[in-house]
């Protein structure tokens, strides 16, 4: 007999069973920027993130946090952490779809696109693995300045294979790679570093020193900031070395975090641990700021992916639930919510699909790529990353008091969604290196604008004069403003040119020359079943 007092009614079938990767300016992006040969893999991943069982691991990886093991049973330090069964499904998926450093090993024209497509729909289903799988993939970029180490490992790098656990390099069939700048002392300013790189004799150096925040730290090998003789460096840090024993690197302590509990955060000591020098000695920021610009883009695509996913579970409830005798999608402030939450999130898509194209290209050689992506991954690090949490909010508003329960996975993405703001520049940091770009590098802010300016349309040439403007007397406290404005010209730009009307129009209507608005408050006459479309 049922135990229920009451017929349940009303209450919203749960998203699953569908193609994550149905998302129109998603396909249409991937085919523009030269990836339209990945369309059947990235659909193959899609249908795989709308499982049920691709959620489950979402949901039990981040129920299930990590567990620091120090010493093993006699008492010896390990240094190992713990994850969930789930964990490696969903970091297998990843590898073996590579989403890691696969790309680089391709020559493919579109592998780095494929692989941003691929990064966004898989990062839906759960956002923690994103991390070391990220700093795979950005690695590479930095350890190229050392050949011969790039030589040993970026094979390994880029295999698909899932190979997790501390052993030596020869006895791995794949590795992955993190990165170690911040000090207890600073993050954003990394030059305050004190951990000394003091040099061995045999081309090795000796570490000595702590990391505050060294994220996935089962990670095989680590990119190090150290100071060496001939000041701050950047060092490759293998946890295993190649004869087998540990280095010593120990794990303090994992962090207690607002989000992204899936992932492992530790603080790490460095007591004589053996590192192999990136770079010229004293150019340790020049070498790994190239993997930041890697892990910069990736924050951009995590922070559209979690709006894609919030506006989707959004749009869902709203099919299905009712109020006041009608359909929440049927209510026309309801429809303005979410139409305005579409607008957000396609803008985004499209701006991180133009980011990695652009990387794409400027990786083989094309120069103005190069320059316009200097400019537009800043300025877009800073606002898309900065809109995810308030639309977060709002996705979890639409689905009322559900979707501030566990459950329905709303707080999760709302918890997840200020990090990519935080790490890799936070949002002052960001918009303070747009100023830098802008002032040292003219010839990029000119790319800049002469990309915008492909869209022949009055509503940005106005844009771009006031942003123009804005740029002759700004100081370092109008760069938020001004990152904030380039963006957003950007993104209608980018939508006049490749998106619907209605999505352009309604996009420009409400961002450009008016921002800041809280969702839902679009003006008269945008053709809101042309944007719903869109989901
Ligand atoms: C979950 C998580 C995981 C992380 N994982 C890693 C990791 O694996 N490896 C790693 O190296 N780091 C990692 N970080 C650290 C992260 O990169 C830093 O926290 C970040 O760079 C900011 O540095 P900070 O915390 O020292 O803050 P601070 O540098 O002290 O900054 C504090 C605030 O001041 C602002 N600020 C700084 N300089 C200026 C300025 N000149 N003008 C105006 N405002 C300014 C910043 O924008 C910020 O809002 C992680 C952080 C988090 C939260």
């Amino acid at each position: 007999m049922d135990d229920m007092s009451h017929e349940v009614m009303n209450q919203v079938p749960a998203l699953s069973g569908h193609d994550v990767a149905a998302d129109p300016a998603l396909a249409a992006a991937l085919a523009r920027e030269g990836a339209d040969w990945a369309e059947g893999e990235l659909r193959q991943l899609g249908l795989l993130a709308g499982t049920a069982r691709a959620q489950e691991w979402g949901r039990l990886a981040n129920e299930n946090e990590p567990v620091l093991r120090t010493h093993d049973r006699y008492g010896h330090r390990i240094d190992e952490v713990e994850f969930h069964p789930a964990w490696h499904e969903l970091m297998t998926v990843a590898v073996e779809n590579g989403l890691h450093a696969a790309p680089w090993g391709m020559a493919r024209p579109g592998a780095h696109v494929a692989r941003a497509a691929k990064f966004y729909v898989w990062s839906q289903v759960e956002a923690g693995h994103g991390c070391p799988i990220s700093m795979t993939y950005a690695a590479v970029a930095a350890l190229r300045h050392a050949p011969a180490l790039a030589g040993e490992w970026e094979a390994a790098l880029a295999s698909r294979t899932y190979d997790p656990g501390l052993r030596p390099l020869a006895d791995k069939r794949g590795v992955l790679a993190g990165m170690a700048m911040t000090e207890k002392q600073g993050g954003s300013d990394v030059r305050a570093n004190a951990t000394t790189a003091e040099p061995l004799g045999d081309g090795t150096y000796a570490l000595n020193g702590h990391k505050w925040f060294n994220s996935a730290p089962m990670c095989d090998v680590f990119l190090v900031l150290a100071q060496a003789p001939g000041g701050l460096s950047c060092f490759l840090l293998p946890r295993v070395l190649p004869d087998g024993t540990r280095n010593a690197i120990r794990i303090m302590r994992l962090k207690d975090k607002l989000g992204n509990r899936s992932n492992a955060s530790a603080e790490v000591e460095y007591d004589d641990a053996v590192a192999f020098l990136v770079g010229e000695e004293g150019r340790g920021v020049r070498t790994i700021i190239e993997m930041v610009n890697m892990t910069r883009l990736d924050c951009v695509i995590g922070s559209a992916a979690g709006m894609r996913a919030g506006l989707m579970q959004a749009v869902h409830h709203a099919r299905h639930r009712t109020a006041f005798g009608r359909t929440l999608i049927d209510q026309p402030l309801m429809r303005n919510v979410l139409a305005d939450l579409a607008l957000e999130s396609e803008a985004a898509t499209v701006l991180m699909m133009r980011l990695a194209g652009a990387t794409d290209r400027a990786l083989t050689g094309q120069t103005q790529e190069g320059l316009f992506r200097r400019v537009a991954l800043a300025a877009g690090k800073y606002w898309v990353c900065k809109r995810a949490a308030g639309h977060a909010a709002e996705a979890l508003e639409c689905l009322g008091g559900n979707g501030y329960v566990e459950e329905s996975g709303m707080p999760r993405l709302f918890r997840e969604s200020p990090l990519n703001g935080i790490w890799e520049g936070s949002g002052n940091v960001a918009a303070l290196d747009l100023m830098r770009a802008l002032t040292r590098d003219p010839e990029a802010a000119e790319a800049f604008f002469a990309e915008v300016e492909l869209a022949t349309d009055p509503r940005v040439s106005e844009a771009v004069s006031r942003v123009r403007k804005t740029l002759t007397h700004a100081t370092e406290a109008d760069a938020r403003r001004l990152a904030e404005e380039m963006a957003l010209v950007l993104q209608a730009s980018l939508l006049i040119r490749f998106a619907p009307a209605a999505v352009a129009d309604a996009f420009c209507a409400s961002r450009l020359g008016g921002s800041g608005r809280a969702y839902g408050a679009l003006g008269p006459g945008p053709d809101i079943d042309a944007i719903l479309a869109r989901t």
